[in-house]
């Protein structure tokens, strides 16, 4: 059975979709002003873990992430640009789309845009201003907390013990100001303005999740998921609004992710101490499967601490995985299989699955894989692994491929470029010549493009270290 801690609850609880067999996730997605941090990456990889879990697990999901390109920072960047937001929010989209690929982060089913939906959205802030949960203040549309009972459920204050005043006219706000919050922002100097039948504006933050999530997902749905620091007003307003407006739950499960931080601090973009995934890819030459390692191994709900310490933890663990598959593809084993493998497998797996169904505890399912990479090292090393096992071994650690995405290819898969293949041959050429500076300096080359060669009585043998992106 698979558990996962709800946020709304607070505690860890069987985790049962409404439709058997079918998931649908939302993930909150990133607000296009500015590029992407690995900070907003971990929240991205957390979200992609949990739905490879679940597709391993045998889920049919649906995924849906949408793209804020409309709220405060984007029409601030805008306009301290002087471009008009789709022109100034395109590049981060592009960036954005690279990062998950560079990452192997499966794409999402579709992602939404808000400058798309305003429909939706009026939709929604109309009913609620029929329904008396909305009222209109100087041109603007609010919601009134005080008309919702559950206002504060999921980020566990009480209301009641609380007065809120006033309104709050900024997307983004601290629990010390509850108050209520826009749906519709009046017609500002500098701001984008939409023409609708509840007047001209432009939406708030929140409603355009609330919007896209009914739009693409229906309501209620099963899993929503962001950082901790959605919680609060982000994911609290997005249940006032949809509940107040539907009259029915919104999200039967609520996972949140911890954040990640540098020397203390969460990774933000106003505090500068962040890095992005070119900063670490391109400029540092970091292997981003070493990177996907590193943020996936923490458990979501702990901070992460990012230090170059802890990469190069994650890039020693992923060459152990991949030294460890090529022993088993390239070493001449003898014929036959022994029960002891299988039954080391099927101890390997149900570890492995059990780690991950209790609440995504990923450390669990990867001290599993290494303790089987561990115990079958020993076997290789006193001459005991036989070929059938060792076929077995390699076909259970590349199936975990489809849950970590941080496999190398599987041989067949890993043809070298022509224009590689034709280097190796060159410096096997240089060598038989005993011209060892030039062998030397195409080796090299061959690194910088994430190809590794060892020199074997065999002959030359080759891997590619490198299996995404990161060129
Ligand atoms: P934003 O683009 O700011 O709306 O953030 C997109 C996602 O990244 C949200 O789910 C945030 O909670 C998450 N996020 C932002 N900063 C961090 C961080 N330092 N660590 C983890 N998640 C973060
Ligand atoms: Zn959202």
């Amino acid at each position: 059975m698979i558990r996962f801690t709800n946020t709304l609850s607070g505690a860890k609880e069987p985790f049962v979709p409404l439709v058997p067999g079918e998931v649908k996730l939302y993930t909150c997605g990133p607000t296009v002003y500015d590029e992407a941090h690995i900070g907003n990456y971990r929240a991205y990889m957390f979200e992609d873990l949990l739905k490879r879990f679940l597709k391993y697990s045998g889920f049919r999901v649906t995924h849906v992430m949408n793209i804020t390109d409309v709220d405060d920072k984007t029409i601030r960047g805008a306009n301290a640009k002087g471009v008009g937001l789709e022109e100034y929010t395109a590049p981060f989209i592009r960036a954005f789309h690279e990062g998950l690929a560079v990452l192997r982060i499966e794409p999402a089913d579709v992602y939404p845009r808000a400058t798309a939906h305003i429909p939706d959205m009026v939709r929604i802030i109309k009913g609620l201003l029929e329904k008396g949960v909305a009222y209109r203040k100087d041109g603007s549309i609010y919601f009134k907390i005080s008309r919702f009972p559950d206002y504060g459920r999921l980020s566990k204050f009480d209301l009641s013990e609380l007065r809120p005043s006033g309104r709050i006219e900024s997307d983004e706000y601290e629990k010390e100001s509850i108050q209520d919050f826009a749906l519709w922002k009046a017609p500002k100097e500098g701001d984008p303005v939409w023409e609708t039948e509840i007047g001209p504006g432009r939406p708030g933050w929140h409603i355009e999740c609330s919007a896209m999530s009914a739009r693409y997902l229906g309501q209620p749905f099963d899993i929503h998921c962001g950082g901790v620091d959605n919680i609060f007003p982000h994911h609290e307003n997005e249940i006032a609004q949809s509940e107040a407006f539907a009259g029915r739950p919104f999200v039967n499960y609520w996972l949140h992710c911890h954040h990640l931080i540098v020397d203390g601090e969460k990774m933000s973009k106003s505090k500068g101490n962040f890095y992005t995934i070119p900063d670490l890819v391109q400029t540092r030459g970091i292997d981003p499967m070493a990177l996907r390692l590193l943020l996936v191994s923490t458990h979501y709900r702990k901070v992460l601490n990012f230090t170059f310490e802890a990469l190069d933890q994650a890039a020693a663990g992923l060459r152990r995985i991949r030294d460890f598959l090529f022993e088993l593809e390239t070493r001449a084993f003898p014929a036959g299989s022994s029960p002891e493998i299988a039954l080391l497998l099927v101890d390997t797996r149900a570890k492995f699955d059990e780690g991950l169904a209790d609440d995504l505890n990923i450390s669990i399912s990867l001290t599993a894989l290494f303790e089987l990479i561990r115990r079958v090292n020993v076997l290789i090393k006193e001459d005991r692994l036989a070929a059938g096992d060792a076929i077995a071994v390699a076909a259970y650690v590349y199936s975990l491929d489809g849950v970590l995405g941080i496999m190398p290819p599987r041989p067949g898969e890993r043809d070298l470029p022509a224009e590689l293949r034709a280097k190796v041959e060159a410096r096997e050429k240089a060598r038989k010549a005993r011209d060892f500076s030039l062998a030397d300096k195409i080796r090299k080359e061959l690194a910088a493009a994430g190809v590794v060669l060892e020199d074997t009585k065999d002959g030359v043998r080759w891997k590619i270290v490198r299996t995404s992106g990161g060129s």
